[in-house]
């Protein structure tokens, strides 16, 4: 095997499906054949917006799963044919937040699917020590195509300090927002999640959301009081102006507040207040692979069935008409969408256990 096809990103709006070379894993490193590969935002925004982490040519795809088809010099742990989820992300291992154990902030973070070839492809190759092996877990492919995304929750919520018998309040639950809803209820904290989409509010109450606000019905600082809530932390999922002003109303002294969702052009923040009422402010981006990837995978082993977030499967070749496309104009029916290279028609994902 030489060649695999791939959904390769030339310049923004061109996007190729189109052979790319399979090569040998080098030492470290391990051949992965991909069996469902996730879709995102942030490959929207590549493909459709501006480049802001890829360097193209590549192959985008940085949440999937698959099959160990070829083993590097020097891999341990890692046998041919185990299934596997890839955190995707790259670190030096050597600078100052690696050896913190901080590696997604890497002074030299790459990101396969942006700066190397990545899972929207036939094959890819990986470093082994960002490859998890799965073969274990029960879970079916692609649930495990979940997996980064769920790890990228995991940390949003590990980064805000939210603890079991806390209030948390999620504004926004899209394609990130449902997996911060797992994450967030999973450590026994309360959560009200606000959306102006009922069909995801109902999604969220079937995630264990503990209550759920229609956003713009009312005031969040009267549903927060009709609660009984006194909020510890807010994650502002949507990036929208009113979503980020509704939290700042609400907040009291003493909470934290995560802007998960990126907030465009520069909002007025009174910082003056926050000093004196000990707000904290909490970034976060993309996930830890070593503690946020084995936390993942638990919290998907803790649902029968992820159809609801994950419905469908589709070729290569309706990347862009079906997935791109529709995330980039907000018209995406699906919490996230799948890809599987294999197929050439889309199907239902199947996410019964092995
Ligand atoms: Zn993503
Ligand atoms: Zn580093």
């Amino acid at each position: 095997m030489t060649e695999t096809l791939a959904a390769v990103l030339h310049e923004p709006g061109d996007l190729r499906i189109e052979p790319i070379e399979v090569r040998e894993p080098g030492p470290g490193e391990v051949r992965i054949r991909v069996g469902v590969c996730g879709v995102c935002g942030s490959d929207a925004t590549e493909y459709g917006r501006h480049l802001q982490l890829a360097e193209p040519p590549v192959a985008l795809g940085h949440e999937f799963a698959g099959t160990i088809d070829a083993v590097g010099d020097g891999v341990t742990g890692l046998a041919v044919g185990a299934t596997v989820v890839c955190g995707a992300g790259i670190s030096c291992g050597e600078c100052k937040p690696c050896r913190a154990g901080r590696t997604n902030l890497c002074r030299r973070y790459k990101t396969l699917g942006f700066a190397h070839h990545g899972g929207l492809a036939g094959y890819v190759v990986a470093p082994a020590d960002i490859v998890l092996d799965v073969s274990d877990s029960g879970l079916a492919m692609d649930t495990l195509g979940l997996t980064q995304p769920m790890a990228i929750a995991v940390h949003t919520v590990r980064r805000s300090g939210l603890k079991a018998g806390d209030d948390a309040v999620i504004v926004g639950v899209g394609g990130i927002g449902v997996f911060i809803t797992v994450a967030a209820v999973a450590t026994g904290a309360r959560v009200l999640v606000v959306d102006l989409n009922e069909e995801r509010l109902a999604l969220a109450t079937a995630l264990g959301a503990t209550a759920t606000l229609v956003a713009g019905t009312k005031p969040l600082t009267e549903a927060i009081d009709e609660l009984g809530f006194d909020v510890d932390v807010f994650f502002e999922v949507s990036g929208s102006r009113p979503g980020l002003q509704s939290v700042l109303e609400a907040s009291k002294p003493g909470v934290t507040i995560v802007p998960v969702g990126i907030q465009r052009g520069e909002p007025e923040l009174p910082l003056g207040s926050w000093t004196l009422r000990e707000m904290k402010v909490v970034g976060t981006v993309a996930h830890v692979f070593k503690t946020d990837f084995p936390d993942a995978v638990k919290l998907l082993q803790s649902r029968p069935d992820w159809s609801d977030v994950a419905p469908e499967a589709f070729p290569l070749d309706r990347l862009v008409p079906d997935v791109l496309q529709p995330l980039l104009d907000g018209s995406a029916q699906q919490i996230k969408a799948l890809v599987d290279p294999w197929i050439t028609e889309p199907r239902a994902a199947v996410h019964t256990k092995r």
